[in-house]
Order: structure tokens, then C-alpha cells, then sequence
């Protein structure tokens, strides 16, 4: 068909290109570049936002690399890792906002009328600083219930069967768990009427830091690591140990989870990665189709090599 002649000639051309390989499946390739193509169309800050964040962070795995391993661009399942990301900017974001719509008449008088008129008189940094405390504050909590809800693992698991950990790999996520994620998180700033461009600037430093504390960096902020979340902290949460998969919930201060008993900051770096649910490496649709599957069920991964 179409595809083989497109992968045998794309090959030749990634082939002369030193450090470039495409994915193995031609339509994960396919997929991803199409919807790159879209994105830059009708949406160029995405794809923008694609490029320049996945330069900069590769340049910064580049510099300073926990584990030997390939970069995340030629890894198994970086094509359908990168579709995610686009997809999850512009269909789940979208999707999340229809939810919040539907759900704030519903919460919203719960909510005594006098909260927002008070917040709403505060200055700009202090309304910014109260939407970030209220976003941490409600990650922590919707986070830690997709561990400890079954129901919710089910989706969450998605996200923690990533066996490598680079700057990619947060697009690694169920369009559920994503929405739930947001959702949770977005309704109480709203509803305590902290404005949307809070909210946005909010979402768009959980979201870059949501890539470092993913990327394959060697660094650690020795004290500091109390008050600002690194890669050390959450990769500790991505830990195979079945033993440790209850730890460093929080996205941006670790103090969250010292508070609630769940911080775990030991001398050593993880040694492996994953969970025990099989979920598909490549294929957007397999994965979104995964906690559906029967048994949900697969083994712990093995032990990756030790940091470089
Ligand atoms: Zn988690
Ligand atoms: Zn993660």
C-alpha cells in the first residue's frame, strides 16, 4: 500500500540525517505529522509551543542526562506522544472547558456570594498567588484520588505505564484523566472568581513544569526540593517499586505532600519506571481504548540503568 513505498523513502531520507529515526509505525508517523500540520493552521501556538519547548528541553537532556537512554524524540511511541500533546492543548482543553461550563451552575452555590466579591477587591498578584495555592491544593487532592479510586486508576494508569521518563513523556495521558485533571482544578479558581487570564497564566507554568519534572535531567536542588518540585521528586512518583506508588503527589511545592504524609525524598534516584497495567506504547486510539481492556493486568518493569 501507500505506506510502505512513504516509510521506505522516509527512512532513506531520516537515514542521512545524523541522530533522526522515525517511529516504527508508519501511521503513528503519519498521525502525528498530520495533526502537526493542522495544529499549525489552525492553532500556531500549539504547534509553536511543540517546537520550541521540545528544542529547548532536548538541548537540556542533552546537557545534563540522568540515565543513558534515546532521546525522546526517537523512542518507541514519541510520535503518538506527540500527537497527544496537540490533541490534548486543543481537544481535551476544549472538552474540559464544556465540563467546568456544565458543572459550575451546579457547584457555584456552594460557594458563599461574599468569597468572590473579597477575593475580587485583592491586587493582581495577590488574586495570582491565591488561583496558583488553589490549583496546587486541588492537583494534590484530584491526583492522589486517581491513585487510591480505582475507577480513576483505571484512567490514570495511562499515564504511570510510561517506561522512560523525558520531557515527552507527560503527553503521555487518557483524555479522561486529563479532563478530570483539569476540571478539578480550573472549577474552584473560576468559582471563586479569580479571572481566566489567572487561570491561564496558572495552567501554562503547571504545564512547563509538568515537563521538567518529567525530563531525563540530573539535577538536584539539595533543601530547596522541600519548597520547588524537580525531576528527582516526581520521578520518584513514576517509581516501579510497587512499594512506593503512594508518594509526591503535588506538581509544584513537595511541602504539599509532607503535610498530608506522603512525601518520600530519599539520597537515590528511582531505578525503574512503570506500573503493572499494560497500556500500548504507540497508537493514540489503543491507548485511549486501554482501561476498557480485559484483564487490566501486566508485570512490574525490570530495572533501568543507574544514572550516568
Ligand atoms: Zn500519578
Ligand atoms: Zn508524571
Amino acid at each position: 500500500m501507500l505506506v510502505r513505498p512513504f516509510r521506505a523513502a522516509s527512512r532513506g531520507v531520516a537515514a542521512r540525517l545524523p541522530g533522526v529515526s522515525l517511529p516504527r509505525s508508519p501511521w503513528a508517523f503519519l498521525g502525528a505529522a498530520g495533526l502537526f500540520v493542522v495544529a499549525a493552521i489552525l492553532r500556531p501556538d500549539v504547534a509553536l509551543a511543540l517546537v520550541v519547548l521540545g528544542g529547548g528541553f532536548t538541548l537540556l537532556e542533552r546537557w545534563r542526562p540522568l540515565r543513558p537512554q534515546p532521546p525522546a524524540y526517537r523512542r518507541e511511541g514519541a510520535a503518538t506522544d506527540a500527537g497527544a500533546f496537540v490533541i490534548d492543548q486543543v481537544l481535551v482543553a476544549a472538552a474540559a472547558t464544556v465540563v467546568v461550563a456544565l458543572l459550575a451552575p451546579v457547584v457555584g452555590p456552594l460557594v458563599p456570594s461574599a468569597l468572590p466579591e473579597e477575593l475580587g477587591s485583592l491586587p493582581g498578584w495577590a488574586r495570582w498567588l491565591t488561583a496558583f495555592c488553589v490549583a496546587e491544593m486541588c492537583g494534590y487532592w484530584s491526583h492522589r484520588l486517581s491513585h487510591e479510586v480505582p475507577f480513576l486508576w483505571r484512567f490514570h494508569a495511562v499515564h504511570h505505564s510510561a517506561p522512560q521518563l523525558d520531557w515527552l513523556a507527560p503527553s503521555r495521558w487518557h483524555p479522561v484523566d486529563a479532563m478530570f485533571s483539569a476540571a478539578s482544578t480550573t472549577l474552584p479558581i473560576l468559582l471563586l472568581g479569580l479571572s481566566p487570564p489567572a487561570v491561564v497564566s496558572v495552567f501554562a507554568l503547571r504545564r512547563i513544569q509538568g515537563l521538567l519534572l518529567h525530563a531525563n535531567v540530573n539535577c538536584r536542588l539539595g533543601p530547596l526540593e522541600w519548597i520547588v518540585a524537580t525531576p528527582f521528586f516526581h520521578h520518584w512518583h513514576h517509581t516501579a517499586d510497587p512499594g512506593r506508588w503512594d508518594c509526591n503527589y503535588a506538581g509544584s511545592v513537595p511541602a504539599l505532600d509532607w503535610v498530608f504524609g506522603s512525601l518520600h525524598l530519599p539520597d537515590e534516584w528511582p531505578q525503574s519506571y512503570g506500573c503493572d497495567v499494560e497500556v500500548p506504547a504507540t497508537g493514540y486510539l489503543a491507548r485511549v481504548a486501554s482501561p476498557w481492556a480485559e484483564p487490566p493486568g501486566g508485570t512490574v518493569p525490570e530495572v533501568l540503568p543507574g544514572p550516568a
